[in-house]
Protein backbone atom coordinates (compact mmCIF):
# COMPACT_ATOMS: atom_id res chain seq x y z
CA UNK A 1 0.00 0.00 0.00
CA UNK A 2 1.48 3.60 -0.88
CA UNK A 3 2.25 5.74 2.32
CA UNK A 4 -0.41 7.99 2.59
CA UNK A 5 1.56 12.08 1.61
CA UNK A 6 2.72 10.56 -1.43
CA UNK A 7 1.74 11.66 -5.04
CA UNK A 8 0.10 8.14 -5.51
CA UNK A 9 -1.47 8.66 -2.32
CA UNK A 10 -2.19 12.50 -0.73
CA UNK A 11 -2.86 12.65 2.77
CA UNK A 12 -6.35 13.33 3.19
CA UNK A 13 -7.55 15.43 5.84
CA UNK A 14 -10.84 16.33 7.70
CA UNK A 15 -10.74 19.52 9.25
CA UNK A 16 -13.70 20.21 11.41
CA UNK A 17 -14.94 24.02 12.27
CA UNK A 18 -14.23 26.24 9.86
CA UNK A 19 -13.58 29.19 12.20
CA UNK A 20 -10.24 30.89 12.05
CA UNK A 21 -8.34 27.97 13.40
CA UNK A 22 -9.86 25.97 10.69
CA UNK A 23 -8.81 27.85 7.93
CA UNK A 24 -5.23 28.75 9.34
CA UNK A 25 -5.06 24.87 9.91
CA UNK A 26 -6.26 24.02 6.29
CA UNK A 27 -3.51 26.74 5.09
CA UNK A 28 -0.40 25.66 6.62
CA UNK A 29 -1.34 21.48 5.91
CA UNK A 30 -1.57 22.60 2.19
CA UNK A 31 1.37 24.99 2.22
CA UNK A 32 3.55 22.44 3.08
CA UNK A 33 6.32 21.13 0.51
CA UNK A 34 7.07 18.01 -0.82
CA UNK A 35 3.95 15.94 1.38
CA UNK A 36 0.48 15.81 -1.13
CA UNK A 37 -2.76 17.01 1.07
CA UNK A 38 -6.01 17.55 0.56
CA UNK A 39 -8.20 19.34 2.86
CA UNK A 40 -11.80 18.96 3.25
CA UNK A 41 -13.26 21.22 5.90
CA UNK A 42 -16.42 20.69 7.62
CA UNK A 43 -18.98 23.08 9.76
CA UNK A 44 -22.13 22.21 10.84
CA UNK A 45 -23.51 26.24 9.92
CA UNK A 46 -23.97 26.50 6.47
CA UNK A 47 -21.48 29.41 6.64
CA UNK A 48 -17.31 30.02 6.84
CA UNK A 49 -15.52 31.85 9.25
CA UNK A 50 -17.10 30.90 12.65
CA UNK A 51 -17.04 33.75 15.16
CA UNK A 52 -15.27 35.71 12.33
CA UNK A 53 -18.80 36.24 11.00
CA UNK A 54 -21.02 35.11 13.34
CA UNK A 55 -19.34 36.62 16.86
CA UNK A 56 -17.00 39.64 16.03
CA UNK A 57 -18.86 42.65 16.16
CA UNK A 58 -20.61 44.05 13.37
CA UNK A 59 -19.43 47.76 14.48
CA UNK A 60 -15.69 46.00 13.79
CA UNK A 61 -15.98 45.29 10.19
CA UNK A 62 -11.69 45.44 9.62
CA UNK A 63 -11.35 42.62 12.26
CA UNK A 64 -13.36 40.92 9.88
CA UNK A 65 -11.09 41.65 6.66
CA UNK A 66 -8.98 38.62 7.82
CA UNK A 67 -11.34 36.88 5.73
CA UNK A 68 -9.63 37.72 2.65
CA UNK A 69 -6.58 35.45 3.56
CA UNK A 70 -9.54 32.23 3.82
CA UNK A 71 -10.33 33.02 0.44
CA UNK A 72 -6.97 32.36 -0.58
CA UNK A 73 -6.98 29.34 0.79
CA UNK A 74 -10.40 28.16 -0.38
CA UNK A 75 -9.42 28.87 -3.90
CA UNK A 76 -6.93 25.72 -3.33
CA UNK A 77 -8.17 22.88 -6.02
CA UNK A 78 -7.01 20.73 -2.90
CA UNK A 79 -9.79 22.40 -0.36
CA UNK A 80 -12.90 21.43 0.00
CA UNK A 81 -15.71 23.04 2.02
CA UNK A 82 -18.87 21.45 3.43
CA UNK A 83 -21.00 23.58 5.29
CA UNK A 84 -24.08 22.56 6.77
CA UNK A 85 -22.64 19.07 7.88
CA UNK A 86 -22.83 18.94 11.42
CA UNK A 87 -20.09 16.33 13.36
CA UNK A 88 -21.75 13.69 15.28
CA UNK A 89 -25.46 13.95 13.75
CA UNK A 90 -24.52 14.13 10.09
CA UNK A 91 -21.11 12.21 10.15
CA UNK A 92 -19.56 10.05 12.72
CA UNK A 93 -16.08 9.92 14.41
CA UNK A 94 -16.14 6.35 12.96
CA UNK A 95 -17.11 7.98 9.28
CA UNK A 96 -14.12 10.31 9.25
CA UNK A 97 -12.31 7.46 10.36
CA UNK A 98 -13.34 5.24 7.25
CA UNK A 99 -12.75 8.32 5.06
CA UNK A 100 -9.30 10.53 6.09
CA UNK A 101 -6.00 9.36 7.72
CA UNK A 102 -6.13 12.29 9.89
CA UNK A 103 -8.85 14.14 11.82
CA UNK A 104 -8.73 18.19 13.10
CA UNK A 105 -11.28 19.25 15.23
CA UNK A 106 -11.25 22.89 15.93
CA UNK A 107 -14.68 23.38 16.81
CA UNK A 108 -14.19 26.41 18.95
CA UNK A 109 -16.14 27.08 22.66
CA UNK A 110 -19.09 26.62 21.58
CA UNK A 111 -21.40 27.40 24.89
CA UNK A 112 -21.41 30.15 27.91
CA UNK A 113 -20.03 29.55 31.31
CA UNK A 114 -22.56 29.94 34.09
CA UNK A 115 -22.68 33.00 37.04
CA UNK A 116 -23.54 30.02 39.23
CA UNK A 117 -26.08 32.49 41.34
CA UNK A 118 -29.82 31.96 42.77
CA UNK A 119 -32.16 33.45 39.85
CA UNK A 120 -29.44 33.08 36.79
CA UNK A 121 -32.37 31.23 34.55
CA UNK A 122 -35.18 33.78 35.24
CA UNK A 123 -36.68 35.33 32.08
CA UNK A 124 -34.61 38.06 31.26
CA UNK A 125 -31.15 36.83 31.89
CA UNK A 126 -29.45 35.30 29.02
CA UNK A 127 -25.69 34.19 28.07
CA UNK A 128 -24.10 37.00 25.94
CA UNK A 129 -23.30 34.17 23.49
CA UNK A 130 -26.69 33.84 22.84
CA UNK A 131 -27.53 37.89 21.89
CA UNK A 132 -24.02 38.25 20.52
CA UNK A 133 -25.25 35.06 18.10
CA UNK A 134 -28.61 37.13 17.18
CA UNK A 135 -27.61 40.01 16.81
CA UNK A 136 -24.90 38.56 13.86
CA UNK A 137 -27.64 36.43 12.86
CA UNK A 138 -26.74 33.37 13.54
CA UNK A 139 -29.27 30.98 12.02
CA UNK A 140 -30.03 28.93 15.13
CA UNK A 141 -31.26 32.18 17.13
CA UNK A 142 -33.09 33.98 14.63
CA UNK A 143 -35.99 33.53 16.63
CA UNK A 144 -34.54 34.62 20.17
CA UNK A 145 -36.21 37.54 21.31
CA UNK A 146 -34.62 39.82 24.41
CA UNK A 147 -36.97 42.57 26.13
CA UNK A 148 -35.68 46.01 24.93
CA UNK A 149 -38.41 47.27 26.38
CA UNK A 150 -36.70 47.96 30.15
CA UNK A 151 -34.88 51.06 31.08
CA UNK A 152 -32.10 48.96 32.74
CA UNK A 153 -29.22 46.23 31.48
CA UNK A 154 -26.47 44.74 32.78
CA UNK A 155 -23.94 42.40 31.65
CA UNK A 156 -21.83 40.62 33.88
CA UNK A 157 -18.41 40.11 33.32
CA UNK A 158 -15.41 42.64 31.71
CA UNK A 159 -14.15 40.88 28.70
CA UNK A 160 -13.99 42.28 25.37
CA UNK A 161 -17.75 40.19 24.48
CA UNK A 162 -18.86 41.74 27.63
CA UNK A 163 -17.59 45.18 26.44
CA UNK A 164 -19.06 44.49 22.53
CA UNK A 165 -22.65 43.40 24.42
CA UNK A 166 -22.93 46.79 25.96
CA UNK A 167 -21.95 48.98 23.05
CA UNK A 168 -24.61 47.10 21.07
CA UNK A 169 -26.91 48.00 23.57
CA UNK A 170 -25.60 51.76 23.96
CA UNK A 171 -25.12 52.83 20.09
CA UNK A 172 -27.92 54.70 18.20
CA UNK A 173 -29.95 53.57 15.66
CA UNK A 174 -27.94 55.36 13.10
CA UNK A 175 -24.64 53.98 14.45
CA UNK A 176 -26.25 50.32 14.31
CA UNK A 177 -27.49 51.20 10.38
CA UNK A 178 -23.87 51.42 8.96
CA UNK A 179 -22.95 47.84 10.10
CA UNK A 180 -23.77 44.18 9.12
CA UNK A 181 -26.03 43.62 11.81
CA UNK A 182 -28.34 41.19 11.28
CA UNK A 183 -31.49 43.17 10.01
CA UNK A 184 -34.23 41.70 12.91
CA UNK A 185 -31.61 43.10 15.69
CA UNK A 186 -31.40 46.44 13.83
CA UNK A 187 -35.38 46.57 14.27
CA UNK A 188 -35.45 45.22 17.71
CA UNK A 189 -32.81 47.38 18.55
CA UNK A 190 -34.13 50.88 17.60
CA UNK A 191 -37.12 50.92 19.28
CA UNK A 192 -35.04 49.74 22.14
CA UNK A 193 -36.14 51.72 25.55
CA UNK A 194 -32.54 50.92 27.97
CA UNK A 195 -31.22 54.19 28.93
CA UNK A 196 -28.59 53.14 31.08
CA UNK A 197 -26.08 49.84 30.42
CA UNK A 198 -24.08 48.47 33.45
CA UNK A 199 -20.62 46.43 32.70
CA UNK A 200 -19.83 44.72 36.50
CA UNK A 201 -16.14 43.60 36.89
CA UNK A 202 -15.97 41.45 40.21
CA UNK A 203 -12.25 42.61 40.54
CA UNK A 204 -10.22 46.32 39.54
CA UNK A 205 -9.65 48.26 36.76
CA UNK A 206 -5.79 46.25 36.92
CA UNK A 207 -7.62 43.42 36.45
CA UNK A 208 -9.76 43.76 33.73
CA UNK A 209 -10.07 41.87 30.93
CA UNK A 210 -10.89 44.07 28.22
CA UNK A 211 -8.39 45.40 25.61
CA UNK A 212 -7.34 49.49 25.60
CA UNK A 213 -9.00 50.03 21.99
CA UNK A 214 -12.20 48.25 22.88
CA UNK A 215 -12.73 50.13 26.31
CA UNK A 216 -11.25 53.20 24.62
CA UNK A 217 -14.30 53.16 22.09
CA UNK A 218 -16.75 53.04 25.04
CA UNK A 219 -15.52 56.51 25.68
CA UNK A 220 -16.75 58.02 21.84
CA UNK A 221 -20.11 56.15 22.04
CA UNK A 222 -22.53 58.93 19.66
CA UNK A 223 -25.81 58.20 21.76
CA UNK A 224 -24.17 57.31 25.45
CA UNK A 225 -22.08 59.09 28.08
CA UNK A 226 -19.78 56.68 29.80
CA UNK A 227 -19.50 56.64 33.97
CA UNK A 228 -17.12 55.35 36.00
CA UNK A 229 -17.12 56.07 40.06
CA UNK A 230 -13.53 57.30 41.64
CA UNK A 231 -13.56 55.17 44.24
CA UNK A 232 -13.71 51.97 42.17
CA UNK A 233 -10.80 52.60 40.30
CA UNK A 234 -8.50 53.51 42.96
CA UNK A 235 -6.08 51.13 42.84
CA UNK A 236 -5.74 49.23 46.44
CA UNK A 237 -2.64 48.70 47.80
CA UNK A 238 -1.82 45.11 46.46
CA UNK A 239 -2.79 45.95 42.71
CA UNK A 240 -0.67 48.87 43.22
CA UNK A 241 2.04 47.02 43.82
CA UNK A 242 1.57 44.28 41.25
CA UNK A 243 1.05 47.25 38.62
CA UNK A 244 4.47 48.81 39.38
CA UNK A 245 6.44 45.72 39.86
CA UNK A 246 5.18 44.79 36.32
CA UNK A 247 5.01 48.40 35.17
CA UNK A 248 3.03 46.53 31.72
CA UNK A 249 2.56 49.21 29.93
CA UNK A 250 -0.92 48.08 28.24
CA UNK A 251 -2.54 47.71 32.37
CA UNK A 252 -1.18 51.36 33.06
CA UNK A 253 -2.65 52.95 30.09
CA UNK A 254 -5.80 51.22 30.43
CA UNK A 255 -5.99 52.92 34.10
CA UNK A 256 -4.62 56.08 32.32
CA UNK A 257 -8.48 55.47 30.46
CA UNK A 258 -10.43 54.26 33.24
CA UNK A 259 -9.37 57.63 35.19
CA UNK A 260 -10.05 59.76 32.40
CA UNK A 261 -13.78 58.55 32.59
CA UNK A 262 -14.14 59.32 36.13
CA UNK A 263 -13.43 63.08 35.27
CA UNK A 264 -15.48 63.58 33.04
CA UNK A 265 -18.87 65.00 33.18
CA UNK A 266 -22.18 63.67 31.57
CA UNK A 267 -22.88 65.15 28.37
CA UNK A 268 -26.50 64.53 28.71
CA UNK A 269 -26.74 61.94 25.55
CA UNK A 270 -29.50 59.21 25.86
CA UNK A 271 -28.08 56.79 27.34
CA UNK A 272 -25.80 56.45 30.30
CA UNK A 273 -22.95 53.23 30.15
CA UNK A 274 -21.81 52.71 33.86
CA UNK A 275 -18.65 50.36 34.11
CA UNK A 276 -18.61 49.32 37.98
CA UNK A 277 -15.50 47.42 39.60
CA UNK A 278 -15.51 45.31 42.38
CA UNK A 279 -18.87 43.95 42.73
CA UNK A 280 -19.95 40.06 41.85
CA UNK A 281 -23.56 39.54 41.77
CA UNK A 282 -24.95 37.13 44.22
CA UNK A 283 -28.62 36.71 43.03
CA UNK A 284 -30.99 37.43 40.10
CA UNK A 285 -34.14 38.72 41.74
CA UNK A 286 -37.54 38.22 39.93
CA UNK A 287 -41.59 39.34 40.04
CA UNK A 288 -44.30 37.31 40.13
CA UNK A 289 -44.54 36.50 36.65
CA UNK A 290 -40.60 35.34 37.15
CA UNK A 291 -39.24 37.98 34.96
CA UNK A 292 -35.85 39.79 36.27
CA UNK A 293 -36.42 43.05 38.28
CA UNK A 294 -33.42 43.34 39.95
CA UNK A 295 -29.91 42.15 40.95
CA UNK A 296 -28.22 41.76 44.20
CA UNK A 297 -24.47 42.66 44.34
CA UNK A 298 -21.57 42.39 46.71
CA UNK A 299 -18.88 44.15 47.11
CA UNK A 300 -15.43 42.95 46.79
CA UNK A 301 -11.86 43.32 48.02
CA UNK A 302 -9.09 41.68 46.56
CA UNK A 303 -6.85 38.83 48.54
CA UNK A 304 -3.17 37.90 46.83
CA UNK A 305 -3.33 34.16 45.90
CA UNK A 306 0.24 31.78 46.87
CA UNK A 307 0.73 32.38 43.50
CA UNK A 308 0.38 36.44 43.75
CA UNK A 309 -2.90 36.65 41.52
CA UNK A 310 -5.14 38.69 42.85
CA UNK A 311 -8.73 37.16 43.27
CA UNK A 312 -12.23 38.91 44.73
CA UNK A 313 -13.46 38.06 48.29
CA UNK A 314 -16.50 39.08 48.96
CA UNK A 315 -17.42 41.47 51.52
CA UNK A 316 -20.12 41.68 53.62
CA UNK A 317 -21.31 45.26 52.32
CA UNK A 318 -24.41 44.52 49.88
CA UNK A 319 -26.29 46.27 46.99
CA UNK A 320 -29.51 46.24 44.76
CA UNK A 321 -29.33 47.59 41.10
CA UNK A 322 -32.67 47.29 39.40
CA UNK A 323 -32.44 45.69 35.84
CA UNK A 324 -35.07 44.15 33.51
CA UNK A 325 -32.03 42.46 31.45
CA UNK A 326 -29.21 40.37 32.44
CA UNK A 327 -26.33 39.10 30.13
CA UNK A 328 -23.41 36.79 31.99
CA UNK A 329 -20.51 37.24 29.54
CA UNK A 330 -17.85 34.91 31.91
CA UNK A 331 -16.44 33.46 29.00
CA UNK A 332 -17.05 30.77 26.53
CA UNK A 333 -16.66 26.97 27.36
CA UNK A 334 -16.50 24.02 24.48
CA UNK A 335 -18.86 21.80 24.17
CA UNK A 336 -17.60 17.68 24.16
CA UNK A 337 -18.00 16.19 20.29
CA UNK A 338 -19.37 12.60 20.44
CA UNK A 339 -16.45 9.77 20.67
CA UNK A 340 -13.74 12.52 21.16
CA UNK A 341 -12.01 12.61 24.81
CA UNK A 342 -12.48 15.77 26.75
CA UNK A 343 -11.59 17.42 29.77
CA UNK A 344 -14.62 18.33 31.39
CA UNK A 345 -12.93 20.62 34.33
CA UNK A 346 -11.22 22.65 31.57
CA UNK A 347 -13.61 22.50 29.24
CA UNK A 348 -10.62 21.33 26.29
CA UNK A 349 -10.70 17.92 24.32
CA UNK A 350 -7.87 16.50 25.82
CA UNK A 351 -4.87 16.61 24.27
CA UNK A 352 -1.26 17.49 24.32
CA UNK A 353 0.35 20.61 22.32
CA UNK A 354 -2.93 19.34 19.66
CA UNK A 355 -2.77 15.62 19.60
CA UNK A 356 -6.26 13.59 21.08
CA UNK A 357 -4.82 11.75 24.07
CA UNK A 358 -6.71 8.64 25.28
CA UNK A 359 -8.20 9.56 28.77
CA UNK A 360 -6.94 5.69 30.07
CA UNK A 361 -3.38 5.77 28.70
CA UNK A 362 -2.97 9.27 28.17
CA UNK A 363 -1.05 8.27 24.77
CA UNK A 364 -1.88 9.87 21.54
CA UNK A 365 -4.66 8.80 19.17
CA UNK A 366 -3.75 7.88 16.22
CA UNK A 367 -4.85 10.52 13.80
CA UNK A 368 -6.76 12.68 15.83
CA UNK A 369 -5.63 16.30 16.64
CA UNK A 370 -7.34 19.71 17.96
CA UNK A 371 -6.29 23.17 17.46
CA UNK A 372 -8.20 26.55 18.65
CA UNK A 373 -10.22 27.37 21.59
CA UNK A 374 -11.00 23.37 21.75
CA UNK A 375 -7.82 22.54 22.66
CA UNK A 376 -6.44 25.51 24.82
CA UNK A 377 -9.67 27.29 25.87
CA UNK A 378 -11.28 31.01 25.03
CA UNK A 379 -8.44 32.83 25.04
CA UNK A 380 -6.36 35.43 22.75
CA UNK A 381 -7.44 37.41 19.78
CA UNK A 382 -8.48 36.03 15.93
CA UNK A 383 -4.55 35.67 15.22
CA UNK A 384 -3.41 33.58 18.09
CA UNK A 385 -5.06 30.72 16.07
CA UNK A 386 -2.50 31.04 13.83
CA UNK A 387 0.40 29.71 15.84
CA UNK A 388 -1.78 27.73 17.78
CA UNK A 389 -2.72 25.75 14.69
CA UNK A 390 0.54 25.77 12.90
CA UNK A 391 1.97 23.56 16.38
CA UNK A 392 -0.64 20.91 15.99
CA UNK A 393 -0.21 20.79 11.94
CA UNK A 394 3.57 20.46 13.13
CA UNK A 395 2.53 17.38 15.16
CA UNK A 396 0.78 16.13 12.17
CA UNK A 397 3.05 16.31 9.83
CA UNK A 398 6.15 14.76 12.24
CA UNK A 399 3.11 11.71 13.21
CA UNK A 400 2.89 10.89 9.50
CA UNK A 401 6.68 10.92 9.02
CA UNK A 402 6.20 7.71 11.30
CA UNK A 403 3.68 6.45 9.46
CA UNK A 404 0.97 7.04 12.75
CA UNK A 405 -1.80 7.75 10.59
CA UNK A 406 -5.10 6.32 10.21
CA UNK A 407 -5.30 3.85 7.64
CA UNK A 408 -9.19 4.64 5.90
CA UNK A 409 -11.05 1.91 4.34
CA UNK A 410 -11.96 4.40 1.68
CA UNK A 411 -9.30 7.13 1.16
CA UNK A 412 -10.95 8.63 -1.76
CA UNK A 413 -12.02 11.95 -2.12
CA UNK A 414 -15.19 10.95 -4.23
CA UNK A 415 -16.01 8.61 -1.45
CA UNK A 416 -16.19 11.46 1.42
CA UNK A 417 -18.05 13.62 -0.90
CA UNK A 418 -20.75 10.60 -1.91
CA UNK A 419 -21.11 10.29 1.75
CA UNK A 420 -22.23 14.24 2.28
CA UNK A 421 -24.61 14.09 -0.46
CA UNK A 422 -26.17 10.67 0.74
CA UNK A 423 -26.52 11.85 4.79
CA UNK A 424 -26.56 16.35 4.11
CA UNK A 425 -28.00 16.63 0.47
CA UNK A 426 -28.34 20.49 0.82
CA UNK A 427 -25.17 20.86 1.98
CA UNK A 428 -23.36 24.01 0.92
CA UNK A 429 -19.88 24.26 -1.32
CA UNK A 430 -17.52 26.59 -0.80
CA UNK A 431 -18.74 28.27 -4.42
CA UNK A 432 -22.03 28.33 -2.52
CA UNK A 433 -20.83 30.52 -0.37
CA UNK A 434 -19.04 32.76 -2.65
CA UNK A 435 -22.55 33.55 -4.57
CA UNK A 436 -24.65 34.04 -0.96
CA UNK A 437 -21.67 36.36 -0.15
CA UNK A 438 -21.85 38.27 -3.28
CA UNK A 439 -25.85 38.95 -2.89
CA UNK A 440 -25.24 39.70 1.06
CA UNK A 441 -22.75 42.30 -0.54
CA UNK A 442 -25.45 43.64 -3.21
CA UNK A 443 -28.41 44.24 -0.87
CA UNK A 444 -25.90 45.82 1.38
CA UNK A 445 -24.62 48.13 -1.21
CA UNK A 446 -28.48 49.24 -1.84
CA UNK A 447 -28.48 50.57 1.91
CA UNK A 448 -25.10 51.78 1.92
CA UNK A 449 -24.13 49.01 4.50
CA UNK A 450 -21.30 46.17 4.16
CA UNK A 451 -23.78 43.75 3.80
CA UNK A 452 -27.24 42.50 4.36
CA UNK A 453 -27.14 38.58 6.00
CA UNK A 454 -29.11 36.11 5.28
CA UNK A 455 -30.44 34.46 8.82
CA UNK A 456 -32.46 31.52 7.71
CA UNK A 457 -30.88 28.36 6.50
CA UNK A 458 -34.21 27.86 4.20
CA UNK A 459 -33.37 31.45 2.87
CA UNK A 460 -29.38 30.52 1.70
CA UNK A 461 -31.19 27.66 -0.29
CA UNK A 462 -34.05 29.89 -1.79
CA UNK A 463 -31.16 32.58 -2.95
CA UNK A 464 -29.15 29.66 -4.97
CA UNK A 465 -32.20 28.19 -5.96
CA UNK A 466 -31.84 24.76 -4.58
CA UNK A 467 -35.35 25.42 -3.07
CA UNK A 468 -38.17 27.89 -2.85
CA UNK A 469 -38.43 29.99 0.40
CA UNK A 470 -41.12 27.87 3.19
CA UNK A 471 -43.14 30.97 4.61
CA UNK A 472 -42.39 32.29 7.81
CA UNK A 473 -45.82 30.31 8.89
CA UNK A 474 -44.38 26.94 8.38
CA UNK A 475 -40.68 27.51 9.91
CA UNK A 476 -39.37 25.73 13.10
CA UNK A 477 -40.95 27.19 16.11
P1 LIG B 1 -12.59 36.81 28.99
O1 LIG B 1 -11.69 37.79 28.32
O2 LIG B 1 -12.00 35.62 29.61
O3 LIG B 1 -13.40 37.65 30.10
C1 LIG B 1 -14.28 37.01 30.98
C2 LIG B 1 -14.73 38.01 32.03
O4 LIG B 1 -15.67 37.36 32.88
C3 LIG B 1 -13.60 38.49 32.94
O5 LIG B 1 -13.83 39.85 33.24
C4 LIG B 1 -13.80 37.62 34.19
O6 LIG B 1 -13.33 38.19 35.37
C5 LIG B 1 -15.30 37.56 34.23
N1 LIG B 1 -15.83 36.49 35.06
C6 LIG B 1 -15.55 35.16 35.00
N2 LIG B 1 -16.28 34.49 35.90
C7 LIG B 1 -17.03 35.41 36.55
C8 LIG B 1 -17.98 35.33 37.59
N3 LIG B 1 -18.33 34.17 38.12
N4 LIG B 1 -18.56 36.48 38.02
C9 LIG B 1 -18.22 37.67 37.49
N5 LIG B 1 -17.33 37.81 36.49
C10 LIG B 1 -16.74 36.69 36.02
O7 LIG B 1 -13.70 36.24 28.01
P2 LIG B 1 -14.60 36.85 26.84
O8 LIG B 1 -14.96 38.27 27.07
O9 LIG B 1 -15.67 35.86 26.65
O10 LIG B 1 -13.63 36.82 25.57
C11 LIG B 1 -13.07 35.59 25.07
C12 LIG B 1 -11.84 35.90 24.23
O11 LIG B 1 -12.23 36.54 23.00
C13 LIG B 1 -10.89 36.87 24.91
O12 LIG B 1 -9.57 36.48 24.65
C14 LIG B 1 -11.22 38.19 24.27
O13 LIG B 1 -10.18 39.16 24.30
C15 LIG B 1 -11.53 37.75 22.84
N6 LIG B 1 -12.37 38.76 22.17
C16 LIG B 1 -11.73 39.78 21.54
C17 LIG B 1 -12.47 40.79 20.95
C18 LIG B 1 -11.74 41.93 20.29
O14 LIG B 1 -10.54 41.82 20.06
N7 LIG B 1 -12.40 43.02 19.98
C19 LIG B 1 -13.87 40.78 20.99
C20 LIG B 1 -14.50 39.71 21.66
C21 LIG B 1 -13.74 38.72 22.25
P3 LIG B 1 -11.95 37.69 36.03
O15 LIG B 1 -10.87 38.30 35.22
O16 LIG B 1 -12.05 38.21 37.41
O17 LIG B 1 -11.95 36.18 35.96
Amino acid sequence: MPRAGTVEQPLRVAVVGAGPTGFYAADALLRREGVAVEVDLYDRLPTPYGLVRLGVAPDHQKIKSVTAAFDKVAADPRFRFFGGVEFGKDLTLGDLRAHYHQILFSTGAQTDRRMGIPGEDLAGSHPATEFVAWYNGHPDYDDSEFDLSVERAAVVGVGNVAVDVARILSRSRAELARTDIADHALEALARSRIREVYLLGRRGPAQAAFTNPEIKELGELEGADIEVRPEEIALDPLSRAAVEKSQDRATLKKIEILQGYALRRPAGKARTLVVRFLVSPVELVGDATGRVVKMRLVRNELDATPTGALQPRATDRFEELPVGLVFRSVGYRGVPLPGVPFNESWGVILNDRGRVLDPDTKEPVVGEYAAGWIKRGPTGVIGTNKPDAAETVQCMFEDLEQGRVIQPSQPAAAAAEALVRQRKPTFFSYADWLRLNEIEVARGRAQRRPRVKFTRVEDMLAALGRCASVPAAHRRG
